[in-house]
């Protein structure tokens, strides 16, 4: 019951924080290109949460160490949340430090980047291939072999564990 409030009181913080983000980003979503699924807003409103919407269609931040994907050490595929499309596998999954969960490699073919230059800074943003939906980004500090990290927004992403094989 005490991690259970605890994960209530966390959701709701990064809720608010997330009504705080969304705001500076909405010039971005703006400018995306077309994406083999299209939603209208409505249509995205319906299907995910108000934290998933904020930060897959309003490229919102969710607070570090909110997600329980930090977590998240068994084998599987963590897939797009808007979408269900395959973005990352466990194997690639490493513990930054940062509060979100963190990969040094994608799936094949399953994101996309654009240079994202809000808040004064210019990074690389990291979205879904399929759907556009925003995942968070990719810096150059991470772990061989890639070098590569990817900054992910666990509300961005649903883990789906690997299912040992039967008989
Ligand atoms: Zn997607």
């Amino acid at each position: 019951m005490n991690r259970r409030t605890f994960m209530l009181g966390t959701a709701l913080a990064g809720g608010l924080g997330l009504v705080g983000a969304a705001f500076g980003f909405r010039r971005i979503a703006a400018a995306t290109s077309t994406f083999e699924i299209e939603k209208t807003e409505a249509e995205w409103r319906s299907t995910l949460t108000p934290e998933q919407f904020a930060v897959l269609r309003q490229h919102a931040t969710e607070q570090p160490f909110a997600s329980p994907l930090n977590d998240e050490h068994r084998k599987g595929t963590f897939a797009c949340a808007g979408c269900d499309l395959p973005l990352y596998s466990s194997g690639t999954k490493f513990d930054s430090g940062t509060g979100w969960p963190s990969f040094y490699q994608p799936l094949p073919n399953a994101v996309g980047t654009s240079e994202d230059r809000s808040w004064f800074l210019t990074r690389t943003e990291v979205h879904c291939r399929r759907c556009g939906g925003h995942l968070g980004h990719v810096f150059d500090d991470g772990p061989a072999p890639t070098g590569l990290r990817y900054c992910m927004n666990g509300v961005a992403l649903k883990f789906i564990a690997e299912v040992p094989a039967s008989s």
